[in-house]
C-alpha cells in the first residue's frame, strides 16, 4: 500500500510524484513506497500548519489533551501492530518493538495529563495593588525531525508536548522508517486532530529536513539525530535566530568498580551494549573496568555475548536484530578496522554475520575489544552498532575522568556497593543521566532526558521540562491601584501601610 504525505488534513503524493522504498533491514523485503518530497511539499505543509495555528492555540489545553488521551487509547489497542512494524521497518527485536510503542503510549498519556497542569507561577509584586503571574504560550509552527532508531517513541516525545501546548507541527521522520511515521500520524488523525494541526512530509533530510529548518514560517526546530546533522541544523537555525532543541550523539559508559556485583554488571552490559544492536543513543559502547576485576568480568561477559542469537526480530527467540542499513553496517565494520589498527585487542566478533537467512539482512556479530585506551578513536567516537570497548582503570577518580573525557555526555552507569563512592560518582559524572547498579538504558517518559557537551544544546525532552522547549513564558502584571506606579522607583516603605 502506498503511504503518503499528510498536509492540511489530506493524504497526498509528493508534488513531483517521486517516491522511494522502505526496506526491512533483516530480510531486504520492500515494505512500501512513500513520497520523496521536495520544497513545494514543505511549503504546503508549513503554510497549512501556520493557518491552523491561531485556532489550535485558542482551544483550551484540557480539550487539546482529550485528543491525546484518545490517541493513547488507540495506541494501546494497536500496540502489537505497531510493534511488529517497528521490528519489520527498523529491525529491533519484537520485545523491544513493544517497548518502543509502550514508550510512545506512556509519553502520550503523560502529555495528555499536562493539558490539565501546564502550571505557571503567581508571585508577589514589589508594588501594592499589583499582581504578577506567568503563562506558557505556544510558539507557532514546530518542525519535528526524528531518527530511525526509536520510530514511534522519539516522534511521540516531540509531537505530544508540542501539540498539547498549542503548537502546530510539520513532522519529518527518518527515511529509514517513514511508514511508522505515517502510521503515527494516521492514528492522531483518527484521534481527532483538526486539519493542518499535524502535517507529515516524507523525504530526504538534506532536502525536506533542511528546507524545514530554513523555512521562515517554522518557529522552532526540534531535532534528534547525529551530532553532524544537528550541527548543520543549529547553524541554519541561528541565521534566523530560530529556536532549536537538539538531541544528538552519545558515547556512553558503564563503570565497573572492584566491589561491583559482577553478575549483575554482566546483565547490564549485555543489555546496554547489544540491545537494539547497539543502535540506541543511550547504548553503552565503553566499559570502564577496574583492573582488579577486569579479567573476571570479561570471563563472564564474552561467553554470554558470543551466545546471543542474531536474526529476524519477529522470531521471539532472537536477541540481536540487524543494523539499519548497508551504510551503517559499513561504518560499524570500519570501526573494527580502526580498533585493530589502533592496537586494541579484538576478543569477539568483528565481522558481518552471513550464515543462512542472515545473508539477506545487515547483521553484524556482537564485538568486544579489550585493552582500549581512552584516547583511541574506538573510545572517543560514536559507532552506533554492537561494538564494545573495555577500558582498564585503577581507581574511581580515573574512571570518572575517562567517562567525562569524550565529546558526548548522555548517560553513564556505575556498578558499586559502596555508598560513598556512588555519591561521589553521582556528583562528578558530567552526563545528563546517571544510573547506579543498572545499565545505561532505562529512561522513563515523565523524567527529563538529554545530555551535555555535543549530545545536546541544553534542553531536556521528557517530563515537564519538554514544555520549556515547546512553550515560551509570558509574564503578566496587573496593576489595580488606579494610579501610575513605577517599579524600582516608587519605593514603598516597609511599614505595612498601603500608600
Ligand atoms: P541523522 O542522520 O542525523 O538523521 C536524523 C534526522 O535528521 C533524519 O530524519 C534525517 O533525515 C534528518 N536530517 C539529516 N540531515 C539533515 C539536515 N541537514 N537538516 C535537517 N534534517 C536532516 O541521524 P540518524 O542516523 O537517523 O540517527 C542516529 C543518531 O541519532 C545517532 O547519532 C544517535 O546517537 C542519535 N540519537 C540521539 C538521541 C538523543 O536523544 N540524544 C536519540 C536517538 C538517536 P533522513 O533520514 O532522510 O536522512
Amino acid at each position: 500500500m502506498p503511504h503518503q504525505n499528510y498536509i492540511d488534513g489530506q493524504w497526498v503524493a509528493a508534488k513531483s510524484g517521486q517516491t522511494f522504498e522502505s526496506l526491512n533491514p533483516a530480510t531486504g523485503e520492500v515494505l512500501g513506497t512513500v513520497p520523496k518530497s521536495g520544497l513545494q511539499d514543505v511549503d504546503a505543509a508549513v503554510e497549512a500548519a501556520a493557518r491552523a495555528f491561531p485556532k489550535w492555540r485558542a482551544v483550551p489545553a484540557p480539550r487539546r489533551a482529550e485528543i491525546l488521551f484518545r490517541a493513547g487509547e488507540l495506541l494501546v489497542r494497536r500496540k502489537e501492530d505497531f510493534a511488529r512494524m517497528v521490528t519489520r521497518e527498523m529491525g529491533k527485536v519484537i520485545v523491544e518493538g513493544r517497548g518502543d510503542v509502550q514508550e510512545a503510549i506512556d509519553t502520550t498519556y503523560y502529555y495528555a495529563g499536562e493539558g490539565r497542569r501546564m502550571f505557571g507561577f503567581t508571585t508577589p509584586s514589589e508594588l501594592p495593588n499589583k499582581a504578577a503571574l506567568t503563562f506558557r504560550d505556544p510558539i507557532g509552527v514546530v518542525a519535528a525531525i526524528t531518527p530511525w532508531n526509536f520510530p514511534t517513541a522519539i516522534p511521540s516525545w516531540k509531537l505530544m508536548p508540542a501539540l498539547v501546548a498549542g503548537n502546530t507541527v510539520v513532522f519529518k521522520p527518518a527515511s529509514d522508517t517513514p511508514i511508522l511515521g505515517a502510521m503515527l500520524v494516521e492514528l492522531l488523525e483518527e484521534a481527532g486532530l483538526p486539519p493542518g494541526v499535524l502535517n507529515l512530509v516524507l523525504g530526504p533530510g538534506g532536502v525536506v529536513g533542511e528546507a524545514l529548518v530554513k523555512h521562515p514560517g517554522v518557529s522552532l526546530v526540534s531535532f534528534t539525530g547525529s551530532t553532524a546533522s544537528g550541527t548543520e541544523v543549529a547553524v541554519e537555525a541561528a541565521r534566523q535566530v530560530k529556536r532549536v532543541a537538539l538531541e544528538m550523539g552519545g558515547k556512553n559508559a558503564i563503570i565497573v568498580l572492584d566491589d561491583a556485583d559482577l553478575d549483575l554488571a554482566v546483565e547490564g552490559i549485555l543489555w546496554s551494549a547489544f540491545g537494539t544492536t547497539g543502535q540506541r543513543c543511550t547504548a553503552a559502547s565503553r566499559v570502564i573496568a577496574h583492573q582488579a576485576v577486569r579479567q573476571q568480568l570479561l570471563d563472564r561477559l564474552a561467553p554470554r555475548a558470543a551466545q546471543l542469537k542474531l536474526g529476524n526480530g519477529l522470531d521471539e527467540t532472537v536477541n540481536v536484530g540487524p543494523i539499519i542499513n548497508a551504510a551503517q553496517l559499513q561504518k560499524v565494520h570500519g570501526y573494527t578496522e580502526v580498533g585493530q589498527r589502533e592496537g586494541a585487542v579484538l576478543l569477539l566478533g568483528g565481522e558481518r554475520a552471513t550464515e543462512g537467512e542472515l545473508s539477506r539482512g545487515f547483521f553484524y556479530r556482537p564485538t568486544i575489544f579489550d585493552q582500549v585506551r581512552p584516547t583511541m578513536r574506538l573510545a572517543q567516537e560514536e559507532i552506533f552498532g554492537p561494538t564494545l570497548s573495555i577500558i582498564p582503570v585503577r581507581s574511581l577518580e580515573q574512571a570518572i575522568e575517562v567517562n567525562n573525557g569524550v565529546p558526548y555526555g548522555l548517560t553513564t552507569s556505575i556498578y558499586t556497593a559502596d555508598v560513598n563512592r556512588a555519591f561521589q560518582a553521582m556528583r562528578d559524572l558530567t552526563t545528563g543521566l546517571v544510573y547506579l547498579n543498572a545499565g545505561t538504558i532505562g529512561a522513563e517518559s515523565h523524567l527529563p532526558f538529554g545530555g551535555t557537551r555535543k549530545t545536546g544544546n541544553g534542553h531536556r525532552e521528557g517530563g515537564w521540562t519538554a514544555l520549556d522547549i515547546f512553550t515560551e513564558w509570558k509574564t503578566v502584571f496587573v496593576d489595580y491601584s488606579g494610579r501610575l506606579q513605577r517599579a524600582q522607583i516608587d519605593l514603598v516603605p516597609q511599614t505595612g501601610e498601603n500608600p
